[in-house]
C-alpha cells in the first residue's frame, strides 16, 4: 500500500519541524522526512541559536520580533513537555557597533524604532561601561590577518553603538527542534529518519509526492522543501528552478571556541556582540567561552560550495583569523593553539533574505535560504507557511497578489510577497549573515 498524507515536509531542522507542527495544529495528515537520524541534526544543530532583533529592514525586524515572543512563550507555544528536556532562553542582550558600513545603524534604529524595540544609543564610554573588557578603538574596515594594517588602530575609538536589550540565546537549537518534533507528533505528525528524498513526483501539472532512495513513494498534493544547505538540490529534483529570480547556495562557515579572558566571568556577564568594525559577532558560550563568529567582512573569500555533501570540516586560517580578530575588542582573549567550535553550512540566499514561497510547481513550496539568520524566526516561519498553503491550495494567486496575515504577538500585517522567489535583489540587504 502507497502511504498518502497532505503535505510533505523534505527535512527535520527547526523551520521543516516548526512547519510541520503548525500543519498538523490545522489538522493536515503530515510528515516531516529527513536523511539523517534524528531532528535538527543538520545545520539547526550547528547553529549559534542567537535571538536578536535587530535587522536593516522593518519587515526583518518585525518577523524577529515576533519570534522572540515565541520563544519567551516556547512551553505554552508547545502546548506538551518534552520528556528529555525543554530548552530555555537566555536573555545576554545585544550590543551593535556602529561603522560606516552599516551607515552608522541608521536604518537598523529607524527599523527598531517602527516595531517599538527599545534599544540605548552608547558613545565609546557607554560601550566602556556594558563591557568593561573592551578596547573601544576603531580597527576597520576588517583585513585579513596578514595584511600590515591588520591589529593596527585605525581611529581613537569607534563610532559607538546601540544596545539591545531584548536579545539572547537558546540553550541548545538541535534539542529546541526536538522539543517542536515532540510538539507535532503530540497533535498527529509524523516523522522518519534515515531516509533520503531522491525525486519529487508529478500527476496532471502538479506535484504529487515524493520518491526515497530505496525506490518506494511516499504521496501527498503538497510538497515542502526545507532541506537547508540541500534546498537547492530538492529543487533541481523538483524542477522549479528557471521560475526563481532569487538562488541558493551552500556556504561554508567556521564558528570559534575560546576561552573567555581569565577572571572575566563572560556566561553571566558577557552579551551579544554585533561588530562590523572587526567582521565578527560573539557571544557566550558555556564553559565560560566566548563564541566567535564571522560577519563575511569584503576582504574574505566565501567558499560556496558546489555539493553540500562534500566539504573541508577542519579548521582553516579562518578560525584564527576570526580570533585575532575579536581580539581586537576583548582585552585579553586567549588565542589557543587547540582550534575548538563547529564547521558548518548556510543555505544562502542571493541577497541574504530568506525565500517562503510557492513554486511554479503547483503543490510545491518553499522555506529555504535563511542565510545563517533564520533559527530565530523558525516559529513564525511555521505560521507564515501554513497560512501561504492554506491560501495557495484554496485558489488564490500568490504570485499577483501576496498573502498577508497577522502576526499573534506584534499584531503586525506580513506580507508574505516580501519573501518572494521572485523579488528582485533587495538593496536594503546587509548582504551579509545580519541579514
Ligand atoms: C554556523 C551557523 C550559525 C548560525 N547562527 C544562527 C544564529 O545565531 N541565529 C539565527 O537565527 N540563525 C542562525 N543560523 C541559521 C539557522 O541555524 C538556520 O537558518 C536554521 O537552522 C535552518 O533550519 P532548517 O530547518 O531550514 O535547515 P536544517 O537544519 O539544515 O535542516 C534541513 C534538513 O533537511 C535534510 N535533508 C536535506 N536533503 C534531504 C533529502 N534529500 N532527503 C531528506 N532529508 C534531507 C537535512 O538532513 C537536514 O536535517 C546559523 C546557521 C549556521 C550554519
Amino acid at each position: 500500500m502507497t502511504e498518502k498524507y497532505d503535505a510533505i515536509i523534505v527535512g527535520a531542522g527547526i523551520i521543516g519541524a516548526c512547519v510541520g507542527f503548525e500543519l498538523a495544529k490545522r489538522g493536515k495528515k503530515v510528515i516531516n522526512i529527513d536523511k539523517l537520524p534524528e531532528s535538527g541534526m543538520g545545520s539547526t544543530a550547528a547553529s549559534c541559536a542567537i535571538i536578536r532583533l535587530h535587522y536593516s529592514t522593518p519587515d526583518g525586524v518585525a518577523m524577529a520580533r515576533e519570534g522572540y515572543f515565541y520563544w519567551l512563550d516556547w512551553n505554552k507555544y508547545l502546548g506538551v513537555v518534552d520528556p528529555s528536556g525543554m530548552v530555555r532562553y537566555i536573555n545576554t542582550g545585544c550590543l551593535v557597533i556602529k561603522t560606516e558600513k552599516n551607515k552608522y545603524l541608521k536604518e537598523v534604529m529607524a527599523s527598531l524604532d517602527e516595531l517599538h524595540v527599545i534599544y540605548q544609543e552608547l558613545d565609546p564610554a557607554g560601550i566602556q561601561k556594558l563591557v568593561p573588557l573592551a578596547d573601544i578603538r576603531q580597527y576597520g574596515p576588517p583585513t585579513l590577518s596578514d595584511d600590515p594594517r591588520f591589529g593596527q588602530p585605525t581611529g581613537e575609538t569607534i563610532a559607538g553603538a546601540i544596545y539591545v536589550p531584548e536579545s539572547g540565546l537558546i540553550t541548545d537549537p538541535k534539542q529546541s527542534t526536538h522539543n517542536v518534533q515532540v510538539a507535532g507528533e503530540n497533535v498527529g505528525g509524523a516523522y522518519r529518519f534515515n531516509t533520503k528524498v531522491v525525486d519529487v513526483l508529478k500527476k496532471e501539472g502538479r506535484c504529487a509526492g515524493v520518491r526515497l532512495a530505496d525506490g518506494s513513494e511516499i504521496l501527498a498534493p503538497v510538497v515542502i522543501n526545507v532541506a537547508g544547505p540541500h534546498s537547492f538540490q530538492i529543487n533541481q529534483i523538483a524542477g522549479v528552478v528557471d521560475g526563481m529570480n532569487i538562488k541558493t547556495r551552500p556556504l561554508r562557515q567556521e564558528v570559534c571556541h575560546v576561552p573567555a579572558p581569565e577572571g572575566f566571568d563572560y556566561n553571566n556577564l558577557g552579551t551579544i556582540i554585533s561588530d562590523g568594525d572587526i567582521g565578527c559577532y560573539s557571544r557566550p558560550e558555556v564553559g565560560n567561552h566566548v563564541l566567535i563568529g564571522s560577519e563575511d567582512p569584503p576582504c574574505d573569500t566565501l567558499e560556496y560550495l558546489d555539493d553540500p555533501d562534500v566539504y573541508n570540516q577542519d579548521f582553516s586560517q579562518q578560525w584564527t583569523t576570526q580570533v585575532m580578530r575579536e581580539a581586537q575588542r576583548l582585552k585579553n582573549l586567549p588565542i589557543p593553539g587547540k582550534r575548538q567550535g563547529v564547521v558548518d553550512l548556510y543555505d544562502a540566499s542571493d541577497d541574504w533574505i530568506p525565500i517562503y514561497d510557492k513554486s511554479d510547481l503547483p503543490g510545491f513550496y518553499m522555506a529555504i535560504g535563511t542565510s545563517g539568520n533564520q533559527y530565530k524566526n523558525a516559529p513564525v516561519v511555521g505560521v507564515l507557511m501554513a497560512e501561504l498553503i492554506e491560501a495557495c491550495e484554496s485558489g488564490h494567486d500568490h504570485d499577483q497578489d501576496p498573502v498577508r496575515f497577522t502576526m499573534q504577538y506584534t499584531r503586525r500585517e506580513c506580507d508574505i510577497g516580501f519573501f518572494s522567489r521572485r523579488r528582485e535583489i533587495n538593496p536594503n540587504s546587509s548582504f551579509s549573515v545580519i541579514g
